[in-house]
């Protein structure tokens, strides 16, 4: 059951590619990536075990983040930030916004600077811990499908960044998701997107198929019949986003300069290389600026962002 197609129960697929972990190099398992035959979803088959999943996320996957890191961090996450407070300001509700997997708390810190009430939820205690110590937001070690601390019908937006492509089976989330809303409350939904002019050029070698963290890669019309299924109806949908797209688009092309990966995998550098690295690669980030703009004015940007909100 769980190897067929999530979405469509389909068993049959074509295999488009096999490849491994080659941004963080946690195993050098072959992983490969399939094609359902009745949907066209894109999914890892077979997906790894629990146990063995846990293996392939390095101890330091979520970011803290420190000095010019972070204040880099603060400007590009505030594209992330406006999405919500529109949605927010749209729908009319007070309660919290409920982060599931919120790392080290610096969107919701930046929604509490906007005088939003915040809480996350991480299944990292570390991050849960810096979500709490060092951005004084209140974070909580737990599932939302299982035993969440969070009141029903209780919040006024549920974001999840960047977090439905590492599920199994994305259905009992969402369906918790619309349990936590307030009437009127909004779900926000960020995944990378499987049907990118980025991945159309770089193939297994887009940074958003992220082998094998990733288990399903989705497209916008994916997202919609997932949505749909657990009773929501998607009202907004953007394709560019200024922390992912132009990373990605950067990090896919020379993933050697990457920041995080450099330091995940421990590479020994001088700290004239480390700067010299550091700046071709924000460079790269800025140079990809108008390409990642210009795939999301075609509706083909990397990642895809959607407000919904309850079905009637
Ligand atoms: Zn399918």
């Amino acid at each position: 059951m769980m190897d067929n197609c999530p979405i469509c129960e389909e068993s049959g697929y074509t295999r488009l590619f096999t490849s491994t972990d080659t941004l963080y190099g946690t195993t050098k398992k072959p992983f490969h990536v399939v094609t359902c035959a009745r949907c066209g979803l894109l999914r890892l088959h077979p997906q790894p075990s629990a146990e063995d999943l846990a293996q392939f996320y390095p101890a330091n996957y979520w970011f803290p983040g420190e000095g010019l890191a972070e204040k880099y961090r603060r400007v590009v996450l505030r594209d992330h930030v406006r999405f919500v407070a529109r949605a927010l300001a749209g729908c009319g509700e007070t309660g919290p916004v409920l982060d599931v997997g919120c790392g080290g708390g610096l969107f919701l810190s930046l929604m509490r600077e906007r005088g939003h009430r915040a809480v996350g939820l991480d299944f990292s205690p570390n991050a849960a811990r810096i979500a709490w110590k060092a951005k004084g937001v209140p974070a909580v070690c737990a599932s939302l499908c299982e035993g969440s601390p969070i009141r029903e019908g209780s919040c006024a937006a549920v974001t999840m960044f960047h977090v439905v492509e590492h599920l199994y089976d994305a259905r009992p989330y969402l369906d918790a998701a619309r349990e936590m809303l307030a009437p009127q409350g909004r779900l926000i939904v960020q995944v990378p997107n499987a049907d990118s002019w980025q991945f159309a050029l770089f193939g297994k070698n887009w940074n958003g198929i992220d082998i094998p963290r990733h288990l399903v890669n989705y497209r916008a019309r994916d997202l919609a019949v997932l949505l749909e299924r657990s009773g929501f109806e998607i009202v907004r949908r953007k394709h560019f986003s200024l922390r992912d797209n132009p990373a990605g688009f950067a990090t896919s092309a020379a993933p050697r300069l990457d920041p995080m990966r450099r330091r995940v995998r421990g590479v020994k550098e001088s700290w004239q290389k480390a700067v010299v690295k550091d700046g071709l690669y924000f460079g790269l980030v800025l140079a990809s600026l108008a390409p990642a703009a210009i795939e999301a004015l075609f509706g083909r940007g990397s990642t895809i962002m959607v407000e919904a909100r309850k079905k009637a």
